[in-house]
């Protein structure tokens, strides 16, 4: 039985780590693995490869560095000549990314079933293109694979049979568990003992000056008591070069994005962590470092009603502020939000169960 998988972005390559490693402990099943080429860089796509043991893309189809239109299209056209060729069982797509909602729609017209993994996560902002994606991409699934209740409820709300739900726990927390004890430090010669992790990237706030503005002032404030790592997103770093009249203080550490064993060496050792990242929010939690979101919302709300995630929408609150109130908060170790460090496993049973 044969699984088509279609990765593309940063995060994608970190969940199907998970997956793909469980596809293959499974006998049976092949897993053909298509990456779209959305993320292109080797600090973006590569070092994911290597580091986590990710089999080498079987289709490489070299699409980004386009609009979205640009790109889906482009995607959709080259995916479905693979999809025709190789002739799955089922297409395996993750999150919310251009690439998601591609693979989604060349399958769903070649009447290939989609499991989607990460189905449910909404914002309810729909100028975010992330919201675009993984609503569409939801209800063109026919295995929808929720990380947490909450997500099972946005599904079910929306009018998703729950049938094709289940309900997994995440993945991410499957990758945290499993590369955990493999984390890495940087060989950065000036980290601080007790630093802030930060990492910014949501088109929200990079393509909003205002807000990217907001965010940088308090960066500005915060590092001038308290140091800050900040591996820089390519879209972020391009967007600050071409304004050009902002400039990150000397005390903020700006590298370029690192690889996940040293971002987890990073979180592990951290004091906390400011984000709009969707998965660095819950990989605070996961190590237990509290997170402040640069953000109006998050998808994440658990987080948010467990207190252990406090947003702070850049331009409308004070940010250091919020940092501040923060930085002290201790997480019980106990605190249990993503699922049992099983969802992949699950996952794979799932599809299998469907496909044979
Ligand atoms: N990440 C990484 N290196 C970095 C920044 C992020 O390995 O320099 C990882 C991070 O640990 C998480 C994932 O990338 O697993 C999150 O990706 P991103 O923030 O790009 O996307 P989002 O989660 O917001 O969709």
């Amino acid at each position: 039985m044969k699984i088509c998988t279609i990765i593309g972005a940063r995060p994608q390559f970190i969940k199907a780590a998970v997956v793909s490693r469980a596809i293959s402990e499974v006998e049976g099943l092949t897993e053909v693995l298509i990456h779209t080429g959305q993320h292109f860089d080797a600090n973006m796509s590569d070092v994911f490869f290597t580091e986590l043991d990710i089999p080498v893309p079987d289709y490489n189809l070299k699409i980004g560095g386009g609009t979205h239109g640009e790109n889906t299209g482009r995607m959709i056209e080259s995916i479905e000549k693979v999809l025709i060729d190789e002739k799955p069982d089922h297409v395996l797509v993750y999150g919310d990314t251009d690439s998601t909602l591609a693979g989604a729609l060349a399958a769903a017209k070649l009447h290939i079933p989609i499991a989607h993994v990460e189905a449910g996560l909404r914002s309810f902002n729909r100028k975010m293109p992330e919201e675009i994606n993984r609503v569409l991409t939801d209800h063109a699934a026919s295995l929808l694979f929720a990380p947490t209740e909450t997500a099972v409820e946005n599904l079910v709300n929306e009018g998703i049979a729950a049938d094709k739900i289940s309900q997994v726990g995440d993945v991410m927390f499957d990758a945290t568990l499993y590369y955990g004890e493999k984390t890495r430090r940087p060989q950065l010669s000036d980290i601080r003992d007790e630093f802030i992790m930060c990492t910014i990237h949501r088109a929200e706030n990079t393509n909003d000056q205002q807000k990217l503005r907001a965010i940088i002032s308090a960066l500005n404030e915060i590092s001038e008591t308290t140091q800050i790592v900040l591996p820089l997103h390519p879209r972020t770093a391009g967007i600050i070069k071409a304004m050009g009249d902002v400039k990150l203080g000397d005390s903020i550490k700006v590298i370029d994005p690192v690889g996940f064993l040293e971002m987890h060496w990073l979180l592990q050792n951290c004091l906390m962590v400011m984000t709009d990242s969707g998965g660095v929010q819950k990989e605070a939690f996961f190590h237990k470092k509290p997170c402040v979101t640069l953000r109006d919302e998050t998808e994440w709300v658990e987080l948010v009603h467990s207190g252990v995630n406090r947003l702070a929408a850049p331009g409308r609150v004070d940010i250091p502020d919020v940092v501040a109130g923060m930085a002290k908060l201790k997480i019980s170790p106990a605190l249990n939000l993503y699922g049992d460090g099983n969802a992949g496993k699950k996952i794979v049973k799932i599809i299998k169960d469907k496909v044979i």
